[in-house]
């Protein structure tokens, strides 16, 4: 795999080399069949794990172009392989696939499938097999299988058992479907050619002994078809078109289609029968897209679950703020091809800012906060004695209004927003300078009160009392600094989830690497802010810019109206590796 990281972030026209191909068919008449689109996909997910961003991929692909050509997309689950597989994810996979925005009901009907439901075809279609002469039952143990095989450089050896009459082996596996025989004591395997240059035609194995229990089919099997057995049949009898996977699947085509072909031959599948197309996965910085790995990561207690807001999962992106939007113009942007690599973590936040930012709402949070005391302001007990202040809403859609705060003589600011001595360049507060408290006053800084290990603990400052934001008088008021802040009387008290990217290595998992041993042990931050009072009504899920901090949302799990907890989604200018 090319180790280029690519930073698709201009809007070019993106690429996508299955719509030639799908023009094409459409053109040639390829996949015609009355009554029936023309492009039929599907998404395949095996219900072991929770979806990740790089199925998203595969969903918008598939989906996509069903959509795009009026086609239609299945979602199948590919639940053949019994001890991994639950029903939890079957139900967690359905929801994700609905969240990103896609639905397998059309006109015509209801496109959910199960492998499951199909055994009895499998169990069908591998009787025929046998009984034609291509497949037997083969009696090797695991070990001799293995050495026979051969390897890329070396042909494999013809099991003993490979010239067993077809009746034998007819026999076998009945025998072996009656459940009469342990895990490992027989298994079916193609007969094709064990000196094949290409190692998956090397007699494939297609059904095996599994007295394991099916999260469907209960204790009704205790032998279960391969994944490369079951994958093609599942296609042909959808009648998919376009059947769309990942490249490390490209060396399993000559026998996608041998199946296909077999099974067609004994009518068990029509014609026109599904093509096998492969794109490259995407592979994101900074994050690892596999099932395994991640779930590494939860059982290890190194995020909170599947939807921690720093998991690449679905639930988790979602959690974390991401919009179904945002993720389906990632996948258009990054285009879909045949060449591996690593696109840049930053363009899938592009896309998020590029999406939230004509929606969020804005709003004021204070993150880490110091408090100021503007000395020379009217004494007041409270709220009902503040001076009223407003902002809008959006700054570019005046027509969605004003939001309402107030401002008082004691307020809080970020830490920093001050410095006793100020670094060249700074315009913020310190001693004699003066800056807007933006939608507010004008004050000049006059001082700061420290505790005995001479930290600031208080700001000191005088406002003037004509300046005030959107009054004739504010014109006379140059400064350089404008900050933010929230009044002390009024402000929310609200948890702020900082985050940043789970590990320290762009390519964590690339060529070998402990992955584990990369972790960011800096990729959770939480802090305790003061947000604005309007904030108090926000819904679980909402989503707002904090000017100056970035996009976040309230927490879909912990905020409560009320009792804020937010997640900042991502910052307001990219800052990765700059
Ligand atoms: P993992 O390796 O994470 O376990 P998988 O490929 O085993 O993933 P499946 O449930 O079999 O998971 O995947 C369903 C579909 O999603 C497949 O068609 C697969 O090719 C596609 N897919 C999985 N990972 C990616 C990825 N990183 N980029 C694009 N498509 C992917
Ligand atoms: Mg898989």
């Amino acid at each position: 795999m090319s180790n280029d990281i690519k930073n698709n972030d201009s809007a070019a026209p993106v690429s996508n080399f299955l719509r030639a191909i799908i023009d094409k068919d459409l053109a040639d008449g390829t996949h015609t069949r009355p009554g029936m689109p023309s492009v039929i996909t599907r998404f395949p997910p095996e219900p072991n794990g929770y979806l990740h961003i790089g199925h998203a991929k595969a969903i918008c692909l598939n989906f996509g172009l069903a959509r795009d050509y009026a086609g239609r997309c299945h979602l199948r689950f590919d639940d053949t392989n019994p001890e991994k597989e639950d029903q939890e994810y079957v139900d967690t996979i359905k929801d994700s696939v609905q969240w990103l925005g896609f639905d397998w009901n059309d006109a015509g009907g209801n496109h959910l499938y199960f492998a499951s439901d199909y055994f009895d075809k499998f169990y069908a279609i591998a009787e025929y097999l046998i009984t034609a002469g291509h497949a037997y039952v083969d009696s090797q143990s695991a070990e001799e299988m293995a050495a026979n095989r051969g390897d890329f450089s070396k042909p494999g050896v013809n099991s003993p058992f490979r010239d067993r009459a077809p009746a034998e082996s007819l026999d076998l596996f009945r025998r072996m479907k009656a459940g009469e025989f342990q895990g490992g004591e027989h298994i079916v395997r193609a007969k094709i050619d064990m000196a094949s240059p290409n190692m998956n035609m090397r007699d494939p194995a297609i059904y095996r002994i599994r007295h394991a229990h099916h999260h469907r089919t209960g204790d009704a099997w205790c032998i279960y078809p391969m994944y490369d057995y079951a994958h093609p049949l599942e296609d042909a009898i959808e009648n998919i078109t376009h059947s769309i996977c990942t490249l490390e699947f490209q060396d399993h085509r000559p026998f996608y289609d041998w199946i296909i072909e077999r099974a067609a031959e004994g009518g068990f599948v029509s014609q026109p029968v599904p093509r096998q197309y492969e794109f490259a996965r995407l592979n994101l910085t900074y994050v690892v897209t596999s099932k395994r790995k991640l779930r590494q990561l939860v059982e290890q207690g190194i995020v909170s679950g599947w939807d921690d807001p720093r998991m690449p999962t679905i639930v988790g992106i979602r959690r974390r703020g991401y919009t179904p939007e945002a993720i389906q113009a990632f996948c258009e942007r990054i285009g879909v091809t045949r060449s591996d690599g690593w696109i840049d973590y930053s363009t899938l936040e592009g896309c998020l800012r590029e999406d939230l930012d004509p929606k969020a709402t804005r709003a004021t949070a204070v993150l880490r906060p110091l408090k100021l005391i503007i000395d020379n302001f009217p004494e007041n007990e409270g709220v009902e004695n503040a001076i009223a202040c407003s902002a809008p809403v959006h700054p570019h859609h005046p027509e969605r209004g004003n939001r309402e705060f107030t401002i008082g003589k004691q307020l809080w600011i970020e830490q920093e927003d001050f410095m006793e001595t100020p670094s060249k360049g700074y315009f913020r507060l310190f001693p004699g300078n003066k800056v807007r408290l933006r939608y507010g006053y004008v004050v000049e800084c006059t001082g700061c009160d420290k505790d005995e290990n001479g930290n600031v603990i208080t700001v000191h400052c005088n406002y003037f009392a004509d300046s005030k934001s959107g009054t004739e008088g504010s014109a006379n008021y140059k400064v350089k600094g404008n900050i933010h802040w929230v009044n002390a009387a009024d402000a929310l008290e609200a948890e702020v989830r900082l985050y940043d990217r789970l590990f320290t290595d762009a390519t964590p998992d690339a060529g070998g690497k402990d992955f584990m041993a990369l972790l960011n042990p800096n990729a959770l931050e939480v802090v305790r802010a003061y947000v604005e009072p309007g904030v108090a009504s926000v819904e679980p899920d909402t989503r707002l810019q904090f000017e100056r901090h970035g996009y976040f949302v309230a927490d879909r799990v912990d905020s409560v109206v009320g009792k804020p907890v937010f997640n900042r989604v991502t910052t307001l200018k990219d800052s990765w590796g700059k």
